[in-house]
């Protein structure tokens, strides 16, 4: 039993501290997906806006459909079978949203490019450990 008053005093703060702690990480986590959500809800914006799509990969400059060919100025360069504006931005928009449904993460889009394989896009997310190919 702890019946020393000092001891009891030590005690008390080092749960008054951890009890601190516990409070800072968890604002520190709400912080970092209210973050998520506002790149999200800019992306979405950005894939809303007129007739121009935003890269995905650099988000930053737009993508153009042309002859079957998805590019943008970062280096993204993609050929695809019968692929339209239209088509891509449906393509990126269920895609970010389906993921949105069942995590608060951003995800990370990125260009694969392998020797032999075609290159193509991929939509990967390291909180739900998932991964896709759009185009
Ligand atoms: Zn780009
Ligand atoms: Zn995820």
């Amino acid at each position: 039993m702890l019946e020393d008053p000092d001891e009891l005093a030590v005690l008390e703060e080092i749960q008054h501290e951890l009890v601190l702690q516990e409070q800072l990480l968890i604002e520190e986590y709400e912080r970092s997906l209210q973050f998520d959500e506002e790149c999200l809800n800019a992306m979405l914006d950005g894939l809303d806006a007129g007739d121009k799509i935003i890269c995905p990969v650099c988000r930053k400059n737009n993508l153009t459909v042309r002859n079957h060919l998805v590019f943008c100025q970062c280096g993204l360069y993609i050929s695809t079978q019968d692929m339209t504006e239209e088509k891509l931005r449906s393509v990126l928009e269920n895609t970010i949203t389906e993921h949105s449904h069942r995590c608060f993460h951003n995800p990370e889009f990125t260009v694969t490019s392998g020797m032999e394989e075609e290159t193509s896009l991929l939509m990967s997310c390291s909180v739900c450990d998932s991964w896709m190919i759009l185009l």
